[in-house]
């Protein structure tokens, strides 16, 4: 007879965000979408999503309500996924989703209690992860990354971030494959800002197909030319992901393949202190990077 399937309940909730890291999700490739939601993610354990706004058919009170009483039937045991930066400015009411007992159910009070019921949470896309594009300057709606909003909360929870504007899916899919094998990752298996460095490990600038180029001073006057992207503002010497290798849409192509600089959308400087995008990266900049 075989061994019961365990379920493990997965609670995708977006707070201020455009949607991206979603979208990238749905285009999975392998495993695709379908497998992760019907299939066995990994032999024997099967992910139960319970709340997802952009796929769920429900909306309104009812979806508030399923999102409540998941996270309370399941506490402990639910893993919380967050899209988006959390806007603390004006109590939360910058950012909410839903009504609860007739007031606005702020983001600021869904990711704190989702995030102290949960048993482990990622955060996923730039913004979810390090604050990104909602935080950018002046942030007037106090935009901030989930480690930080925890830490600005006393809350204890690790966060596995897995950032990108958007996240490649293979790095969700494979940090999730990796934390029902192998339980969370260690302090050893993340770097400095939190990320998996069997995906974040990569240097990008290292790793490019344009570096031949670089080092023989060949550079790109406009977006596509053949050449080196550096002085049309790729950042790639301060960028850390496996892009060169994986690629984006099932390895159809990715940002510098395109003959777009790399905008280091991974990073946790992006975009402010990245900008302007399209300009050469300051060289004093990417020092201080360099030996940081
Ligand atoms: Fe480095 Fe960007 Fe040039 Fe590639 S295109 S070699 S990442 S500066």
């Amino acid at each position: 007879m075989a061994s019961p399937v365990k379920e493990i309940p997965l609670i995708w909730y977006q707070a201020a965000s455009c949607s991206g890291d979603s979208v990238s999700l749905l285009n999975t490739a392998s495993p695709n979408v379908r497998n992760i939601v019907v299939d066995e993610i990994v032999p024997g354990v099967h992910i139960n999503l319970q709340f997802q706004m952009t796929v769920m058919a429900g909306q309104g009170q009812p979806i508030i309500d399923i999102l409540q009483t998941s996270a309370e039937a399941k506490k402990g045991e639910y893993l919380l996924v967050v899209e988006g930066s959390i806007p603390t400015a004006a109590d939360g009411m910058m950012g909410f989703a839903g009504e609860r007992n007739g007031k606005p159910y702020t983001m600021v009070e869904a990711v704190d209690e989702l995030g102290r019921g949960a048993m482990a949470v990622m955060a996923v896309g730039t913004c979810a992860a390090y604050g990104g594009i909602f935080a950018a300057a002046p942030n007037p709606s106090g935009s901030m990354g989930v480690g930080a909003f925890f830490k600005s909360r006393g809350i204890e929870k690790p966060v596995i971030n897995i950032p990108g504007c958007p996240m490649n899916p293979d790095w969700f899919v494979g940090a999730v494959a990796h934390i029902l094998l192998f339980g969370m990752y260690t302090p050893e298996e993340l770097d400095d800002v939190g990320r998996p460095l069997e995906f974040f490990g990569m240097q990008i600038h290292e790793n490019c197909p344009r570096r031949p180029c670089f080092d023989a001073g060949k550079f790109a006057k406009f977006p596509g030319d053949e050449g080196c992207l550096y002085k049309l503002g790729c950042k790639g010497p301060v960028a850390y992901a496996d892009c060169p290798e994986r690629g984006f849409n099932n390895k159809t192509n990715w940002c510098i393949a395109a003959g777009s600089p790399c905008h280091a959308c991974t990073e946790p400087e992006f975009p402010d202190k990245l900008s302007p995008l399209y300009q050469k990266i300051n060289e004093e900049r990417l020092a201080r990077f360099k030996t940081a």
